[in-house]
């Protein structure tokens, strides 16, 4: 079987290290990519440090992935040698349940293939992320980028984008609709962009002081300190929309609180402990506490459309992939600005 470089994760407490891993022949309608650029997602911290408790080592992270196509198999239609291509957290679904028939892949009755830390769709065959010089992927789950964009800064939208994107679509999001997004990292400043480019008057809700200057460059027009209870108070019952994407656990009840009326709050961030709501919280004003993961193959080509239209890319820091390590450090301090993404050239 042939192998391809990459940078896995051995055990839950020891750092990412160099390691050679298997990568399957090309099948007749996979399109093999050679890796320029991964972006570094929170959920890569959640899973090499096993804090979802399903955790399998070896684990290469990584699934915010950009390349080059430089081979394709005989019966594939939609990519060939030279293409920009792109591929996030899925990498295959069944493709006949309720789900996939709806471009949900991401909800297959069947659990989907990811990109890492799972198996393929026999349930046997490990799956490896993009922190790797090549993958290999059906072509019916690879996404084309468009080369209007600069490449290592688009590589983040294959999961930020499309996570923070699915449910902005999904709550019809649009002119003058009051969205607060809390927390500024790499969905947080994702989530942002999108929903300014939208027409939303957009408040970014963050624990860093340091972040308001950046949250209004990014196109935020509102501000909330939340380690200030006057926040709370000044924007009691103001949002329509708020998209939620901590990766601690924090207090959802105060968050519920500044939803108007039938207003919605979509869960992003995955902290490893349950949340307590109060059913209060809910009750007075009729609110919606909800969720969403990632978005679809199709959803995902349309954000990434939606994105060349636009010009919105991430804003990054280039990191050498030895520095991955540190990068989930500066992470866990909320020091991330706003999305680091590996050079694989590096590896
Ligand atoms: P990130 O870049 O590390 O950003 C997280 C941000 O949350 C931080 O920058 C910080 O923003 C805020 N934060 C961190 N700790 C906090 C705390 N203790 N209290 C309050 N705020 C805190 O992470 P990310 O890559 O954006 O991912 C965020 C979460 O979404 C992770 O849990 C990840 O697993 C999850 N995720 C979910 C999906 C999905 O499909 N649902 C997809 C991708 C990722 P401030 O400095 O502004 O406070
Ligand atoms: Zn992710
Ligand atoms: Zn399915």
């Amino acid at each position: 079987m042939p192998t391809a470089k990459a940078f896995a994760a051995l055990s839950r407490t020891t750092p990412l290290v160099a390691h050679e891993i298997p990568r399957r022949e090309t099948g007749p309608k996979d399109v093999v990519i050679d890796i320029h650029y991964c972006g570094v997602c929170h959920s890569d911290i959640h899973q090499v440090r096993d804090e979802w408790g399903r955790s399998v080592y070896p684990m290469v992270p990584g699934h915010e992935i950009v390349g080059r196509v430089i081979e394709v198999g005989p019966e594939v239609k939609g990519f060939k040698v030279g293409d920009l291509a792109g591929v996030g957290c899925l990498v295959d679904s069944c493709r006949t349940c309720p789900s996939c028939a709806r471009h949900l892949e991401q909800f297959c009755v069947a659990g989907c293939a990811w990109s890492y830390n799972s198996t393929e769709m026999d349930k046997a065959t490990p799956t490896y992320g993009g922190y790797s010089s090549r993958i290999v992927v059906d072509e019916a789950f690879t996404l084309k980028v468009s080369p209007k964009l600069d490449l290592a800064a688009a590589a983040p939208l294959l999961c930020a984008g499309i996570t923070t994107y699915s449910p902005l679509r999904h709550w019809k999001v649009g002119q003058g609709t009051k969205v607060g997004v809390v927390g500024l990292g790499g969905l947080g400043h994702m989530a942002v962009k999108l929903a300014a480019a939208m027409g939303a008057e957009v408040t970014m809700l963050s624990t860093s002081a340091a972040k308001e200057a950046d949250a209004r460059r990014l196109g935020a027009t509102g501000f909330g300190l939340t380690s200030d209870k006057e926040t709370f108070k000044r924007l009691a019952g103001h949002f329509d929309v708020l998209i939620d994407t901590i990766s601690a656990p924090h207090d959802l009840n105060a968050y519920l609180g500044l939803l108007r009326l039938d207003g919605a709050m979509v869960l992003l961030g995955v902290p490893p402990e349950p949340a307590k709501v109060g059913a209060l919280s809910l009750i007075g004003g009729r609110k919606v506490l909800t969720g969403s993961l990632i978005g679809g193959i199709r959803e995902t080509q349309e954000m990434l459309d939606f994105c060349a239209e636009h010009g919105i890319v991430s804003d990054i820091e280039l990191i050498p992939v030895q520095q991955v390590n540190e990068a989930y450090e500066r992470m866990l301090k909320s020091d991330v600005r706003y999305r680091f993404v590996l050079d694989m050239k590096t590896l």
